[in-house]
């Protein structure tokens, strides 16, 4: 058995400089989460700095991380927000750049690494093109979307085409986290809870219940999604949101909201997969795999974000069979992102 560790991000030099430039240009009004985040992370304090180093990386440093922290393979992919943050032609631009770099860095590491392509939803036509060319040409095993893109979640119907591409390609797409859209973060910000204490875990939650609700998996039914921290909260939902979704079809409430081919958690235990990211806690991962099913749940570290060596141990120790472990660290990933 190896570990295998399924979100792990990477960013280039160009685009933390193309944030800099973003921060220095834009008013704070203009996305404040983004302000928060990276305003922080590309700051003077030695905790930014080190990640803002280590995040660059693919090779000495990084490798000797994983090799201390025992990881054999990460899935790395661009760090959120990715190139959803820029216009759409310069989006579009970089997610390529973007992808070939990384491409280049597993070609010299193959059997340290796996990427997920990064692309630019807000030119769909362009992105379905692009997860095409990453998966055909560089060996890409899926895409990364850092949830909502200035505000606009997947569902909407002009996003279809990414949707259209992963499914034909047969890849999934990472969904990870953003931080919530200036429409959504004013009451997180005054106590520090836009990030990855909670926001982060709100706004995709609610991003990947908009998918479900808005019918994206009965028009996509073979549409695989992933999703860290394990569920982002939704998998302790799964009974109040089948019994309300009931009521609130019932009720004729919401012209957006129509009955499904299935029940909301239908969909999340059979088009969704979770990873362990920053959630090393085994009542949580028991949790999961007891109501998503065990090979729904991946082992993930969230390096550089969350390195913390010595976290391997919950998953370690946690009390399941071998087999189960073996699943969670190996098999699990190698099926989902065909990494045979
Ligand atoms: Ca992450």
């Amino acid at each position: 058995m190896i570990r295998i560790a399924a979100e792990e991000a990477w960013a280039p030099k160009e685009v933390l400089e193309r944030y800099r430039r973003l921060l220095a240009e834009k008013s704070v009004a203009w996305d404040p989460g983004f302000h928060s985040l990276w305003g922080f992370f590309l700051g003077p304090k030695p905790r930014a700095s080190a990640l803002a180093r280590r995040i660059q990386d693919l090779d000495d440093e990084r490798l000797r991380d994983m090799d201390a922290s025992g990881i054999a393979m990460q899935i790395v992919f661009l760090s959120a927000p990715g190139v959803q943050v820029f216009d759409a032609p310069t989006a579009t631009s970089l997610a390529r750049e973007c992808n070939d770099q990384l491409a280049d860095a597993v070609r010299r590491h193959p059997s340290r690494y796996a990427a997920l392509a990064a692309v630019a939803p807000h030119d769909a036509a362009s992105a379905g093109k692009e997860l095409e060319r990453a998966v055909r040409k560089l060996g890409m095993k899926g895409a990364v979307i850092n949830s909502h893109t200035q505000g606009e979640y997947l569902d909407e119907p002009k996003y279809a085409p990414i949707l259209e591409a992963a499914e034909a390609l047969d890849v999934p797409i990472y969904l990870h986290p953003n931080t919530p859209p200036p429409g959504m973060i004013a009451p997180f910000l005054p106590r520090g809870l836009d990030g990855a204490i909670y926001g982060f875990a709100v706004e995709t939650g609610l991003h990947l219940l908009r998918l479900v609700v808005a019918g994206v998996f009965d028009r996509h039914p073979k549409l695989r999604i992933v999703v860290g921290h394990l569920g982002e909260g939704l998998p302790f939902w799964l009974f109040r949101l089948d019994y309300m979704h009931r009521s609130m079809v019932i009720s004729e409430r919401y012209p957006g909201a129509l009955p499904l081919q299935r029940q909301p958690s239908d969909y999340l235990k059979e088009n969704v997969w979770v990873t362990t990211s920053g959630m090393q806690w085994a009542p949580a991962i028991r949790f999961a795999q007891q109501v998503l099913g065990i090979e729904r749940v991946l082992y993930a570290m969230d390096y550089p974000y969350q390195f913390v060596p010595e976290e391997v141990k919950v998953t370690d120790e946690l009390a399941i069979s071998e087999e189960e472990r073996a699943l969670l660290y190996q098999g699990n990933a190698e099926r989902l992102f065909r990494l045979k």
